[in-house]
């Protein structure tokens, strides 16, 4: 050890790209009506939840899982018309949002996505060295800057690669037909995150050489609480993302609870159509509302702008025991909140409070 160098302080050891970025974080609050994750509103029935805990408890917890995962890829192969080598999973899309990006992004990569979008982006491009290029969207459109991106990768001398979230969150807009024909027909790489995708009309795209889809049974399915995320590609490219993964990252419970809930595929469509049912219930009311506008979208999930105070009418939800996103400080959504759709009741005491605090001249 040579002596003669001062010793460094721990925090010089970080990556000076890792100490310059903002971390992900959530406000913590506490409410009765939880409606600011998009999750979903219905928990999985009491004998889904014990037929998966006796699957358990059947598998011998001193052993890892299948490495292969074979079972669950394959109910997903079937599920989505593909083979098993065309399938990987993982804790969460989080989980795979970050293997993926780590397996296109270099040090000084451009990535090229819509903003307002899914923060996590912009982080994990930052975290591999790359350069975010954000494209800014008109949230009010419904739609996403499709344009705008294929002419940004124009000016670029590298293939460009490009990451959509379709529903996006937090706006809710989605790709219109085409769209990603058109993305993909620049040559360039496109990651579709379909995190959303159940909610939405647009059917899940076919394979291509250049697009990888991420999916995941947090929103639709219910499954928030047991991480668990998916991606299709090609073979090819999915044997080179799964260098990058980390192996055993998802659990048996985990892996139990996606099985029991692919065989019961008709329950989660039960639960996408009466979420839908009551987004569009959601959204005539809030449209009805003085100084409320509603962004279009197609995801579980309204994003809604008022005349003034966002924070406050936030804060004032907050006091009547509901909690919203407030996404006022994102590009392009000031005085913005977004609210996830929740059961009925909730939905009502939402909307209930909202028209109270409007109406109340409590901002
Ligand atoms: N993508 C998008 C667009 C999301 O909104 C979320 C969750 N908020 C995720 C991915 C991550 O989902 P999970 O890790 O639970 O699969």
């Amino acid at each position: 050890m040579n002596t003669e160098l001062p010793a460094a302080a721990g925090i010089d050891f970080i990556r000076e790209a890792i100490r310059g970025m903002k971390a992900y974080q959530l406000e913590p609050a506490e409410a009765g009506d939880k409606l600011d994750q998009n999750e979903s509103p219905f928990d999985i029935p009491a004998e889904v939840k014990r037929e998966v805990l006796e699957r358990v408890m059947n598998r011998s917890w001193n052993r890892y899982p299948d490495f292969e995962l074979r079972e669950l890829r394959g109910a997903l192969a079937k599920a989505s018309g593909t083979a098993l080598s065309n399938v990987l999973v993982g804790n969460g899309s989080n989980e795979l949002l970050f293997t993926t990006i780590a397996t296109f992004v270099s040090e000084g990569r451009e990535v090229i996505f819509p903003s307002p979008t899914f923060p996590l982006y912009d982080k994990l491009v930052t975290i591999c060295g790359g350069t975010p290029r954000e494209v800014m969207l008109d949230p009010a459109s419904g739609l996403l800057p499709v344009n705008e991106m294929i002419a940004i990768a124009a000016r670029s001398s590298e293939p460009p690669l490009f990451i959509v979230c379709s529903p996006n969150n937090p706006t809710g807009g989605v790709l219109r037909p085409g769209d990603l024909d058109r993305l993909l027909a620049t040559g360039g790489m496109v990651v579709l995150d379909r995190a959303y995708g159940e909610f939405s009309s647009a059917p899940p795209p076919s394979l291509h050489e250049r697009l990888v889809t991420l999916s995941t049974l947090s929103k639709a399915w219910g499954l928030a609480g047991l991480r668990i995320g998916w991606l299709l590609s090609t073979e090819e490219i999915c044997w080179e993302i799964r260098k990058v993964k980390l192996p055993y990252s998802l659990n048996i419970f985990s892996e139990q609870a996606a099985l029991a809930m692919l065989e019961r595929r008709e329950l989660m469509e039960r639960n996408v159509e009466a979420i839908i049912k009551e987004r569009e219930r959601m959204r005539y009311a809030l449209e009805e509302m003085e100084g409320v506008d509603t962004f279009p979208g197609e995801a579980n999930f309204i994003a809604f702008r008022v005349a003034r105070g966002a924070r406050v009418v936030f804060e004032l939800l907050l006091v009547r025991g509901i909690l919203v996103r407030d996404v006022s400080s994102y590009p392009a959504m000031n005085n913005a909140l977004r609210v996830s759709v929740g059961t009925s009741e909730e939905n009502d005491r939402f909307l209930e409070a909202l028209q109270g605090i409007l109406s109340g001249g409590e901002q």
